[in-house]
């Protein structure tokens, strides 16, 4: 039986029974207004079952029918520039922030019927093809090329593909396989709990370069990698993800807002269609889809928009692509599993988050990678995750931040004083950390500059000693230093100031090219080494401590990304001022 009646309403939490065909993870209409739900308990013929929209009006007798198959969305052209809901309705921005005025139920389709896209056969008559492998492709938008692959279980030879001017759901290629002739067409459809499948992980050795000094240059991520972003209200999250939105070097984004209520995603939805892409000069839009929750949305459906986010990164990945998948916040998702476990009166964890939050996490997470896709050609392509935390009060300890870290390769810690005394992005150095790093340092090295390890590592370990520092200036005062560490606190202080500091809404600030990030650090180096070694031959503390290349030094992020062999011009008014400054010296 496939078809039950409902015992019990509890919120987003239906239960059913007579449904004693169906199975866990089936997805499921609700009474006569067919609302989506997903079973996500079975007790012989009784079903729990998590619904994704508003329950009210429904009751006890009323009928629920499984469809048979899981939570599925469509994957085809069309789904760039595009929002969708938890289960990819496709929404308007007006429908997102007035939810209520959605009809319950109603599914239009994800992906556009009417819309003929122009298809460029790749592949030719007599051709042998296996999953994966691109048939032909289309220009989705003016930025990206989606390539139509052969679908998961299809394999066989080319028996019609021809060029033309086809709808999403017309025949594009019919391969003859072992079970007669398959007719393909340029939608598929994918169980968003089921990773797509790839040929094999690839270990992550390439940097997503984000633009962000603090990000790129100490803290790196990996194509492929995951990264984790606890932040406090109002300690800048919404900024560094619009930053990395904006021009972490992916080249498909994807955006899920599993957010409170609707509103808080209408940021996103007013800026991004504003925000060009440096690369292309066109709105990021064109290579970015979002994900949003209706205000009318039941906590549940948290949990589909993540798994549906996922699902068509993976799906960008499988053409070749590096998609960066940002989720805020992941906090949310945790709450609503909360939610959940406890209507269903299961056992509760640690802070009632269910026993299986840690693996849930874990499981999303090891989504990322890069991989080398399915098909004949080795072919690349690799999913960042950039995941946002709320921890409430800031808490880190907590247990939605804790699974995170276990399995995230990357911590940026958000700090409140930080943001508080206007440093940004607030990225506390001292307690985030990267486990890419290694890899990417040798990866810079290589491409950029060979001494930019060694001047990264020495920096880090100039501003580990710079409290230790602080705290003898709050006992004795500045004067109980020696005029070393003197040297060693204002090298510190530029570290913070003009290398860290990022501003976010500067023109030539916003983003930081790496060869730019490389300059800048070997040059603040650069004016320490020389002012110790002017400091040994006998300049005075004062004297440096007044040069003037030093104001050239505060200004030096907004050099130019066209510009940047000033870089030469300071160092060399360093090496100027620092022999007059001993020279002045010596005359005393
Ligand atoms: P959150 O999302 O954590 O609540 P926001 O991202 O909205 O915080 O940041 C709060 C404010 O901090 C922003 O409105 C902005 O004024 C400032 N801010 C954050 N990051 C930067 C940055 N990199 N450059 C300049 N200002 C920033």
């Amino acid at each position: 039986m496939n078809k039950g009646k409902i015992t019990k309403v509890s919120g987003p939490l239906v239960e059913a029974k007579g449904l004693s065909d169906a199975n866990i993870y089936d997805v499921v209409e609700v009474s006569k207004d067919k609302l989506i739900g997903e079973i996500i308990e079975m007790r012989g013929d009784v079903a729990n079952i998590q619904v994704y929209e508003e329950t009210t009006g429904i009751g006890p007798g009323d009928e629920v029918v499984s469809t048979g198959s899981p939570l599925s969305v469509e994957l085809g052209p069309g789904l760039l520039e595009r929002m969708y809901d938890g289960i990819q309705r496709p929404l308007e921005k007006l429908e997102l922030l007035a939810g209520e005025f959605l009809k319950r139920g109603v599914t239009a389709p994800p992906l556009n019927r009417e819309k003929k896209w122009k298809f460029k056969a790749e592949k030719e008559v007599g051709d042998q093809v296996i999953p994966g492998d691109i048939l032909g492709s289309v220009d989705e938008t003016s930025v990206i090329n989606h390539k139509i692959m052969v679908p998961n279980g299809v394999k066989g030879k080319v028996k019609e593909i021809k060029d033309g001017e086809f709808t999403v759901d017309q025949t594009v290629a019919v391969i003859e396989t072992e079970n007669g002739d398959k007719e393909v067409n340029m939608i598929q459809k994918w169980p968003v709990r089921t990773p797509r499948p790839f040929n094999r992980k690839l270990d992550p050795d390439t940097p997503l370069i984000t633009g962000q000094r603090v990000i790129d240059t100490f803290f790196p991520v990996a194509k492929g990698g995951a990264a984790s972003i606890p932040g406090p209200f109002g300690s800048g999250k919404t900024v560094i993800q619009h930053q990395i939105a904006k021009y972490a070097d992916a080249d498909v984004v994807i955006y899920v807002g599993c957010g409170e209520r609707g509103n808080e995603m209408t940021d996103v939805l007013d800026e991004f269609p504003e925000l060009i892409d440096p690369k292309t000069g066109e709105s990021i839009m064109k290579r970015t889809v979002l994900i949003a929750n209706t205000s009318n949305m039941p906590v549940a459906a948290r949990e589909a928009s993540v798994y549906t986010g996922i699902t068509l990164a993976e799906y960008y990945r499988d053409m070749g692509y590096s998609v960066a998948l940002m989720a805020d916040s992941t906090s949310r998702w945790a709450e609503a599993l909360r939610e959940m476990s406890g209507r269903l009166e299961e056992m509760p964890g640690d802070e009632g988050f269910p026993a299986y939050l840690a693996s849930r996490i874990a499981d999303f997470y090891e989504r990322s990678g890069k991989v080398i896709v399915n098909g004949q050609v080795e072919k690349e392509g690799s999913l960042s995750v950039i995941g946002a935390v709320s921890p409430p009060g800031g808490d880190l300890s907590e247990p939605v931040t804790q699974s995170t870290l276990r399995i995230v390769k990357v911590f940026w810690g958000l700090d409140y004083d930080l943001s508080y005394q206007r440093h940004f992005p607030a990225i506390n150095w001292l307690n985030s950390y990267s486990l890419y790093q290694d890899k990417m340092d040798s990866y810079i090295d290589k491409t950029v500059d060979e001494k930019f390890s060694k001047n990264r590592m020495r920096a880090m370990s100039l501003l580990q000693q710079e409290s230790s520092l602080q705290e003898i200036v709050r006992l004795i005062g500045r004067d109980g230093l020696s005029d070393d560490d003197k040297l060693k606190l204002d090298v510190t202080k530029s570290l913070r100031e003009d290398f860290l500091q990022q501003n976010a809404f500067h023109e030539t600030d916003a983003f930081c090219p790496m060869e730019k990030q490389d300059l800048m650090l070997d040059t603040i180096l650069y004016f320490y080494d020389k002012s110790l070694e002017a400091l040994s031959d006998g300049a005075n503390l004062d004297e440096l401590e007044e040069l003037e290349v030093k104001e050239k030094i505060t200004r030096l992020k907004l050099i130019k990304d066209e510009n940047l062999e000033e870089f030469d011009q300071v160092k060399k008014q360093i090496d100027k001022e620092c022999k007059e400054a001993v020279a002045k010296g010596e005359d005393e």
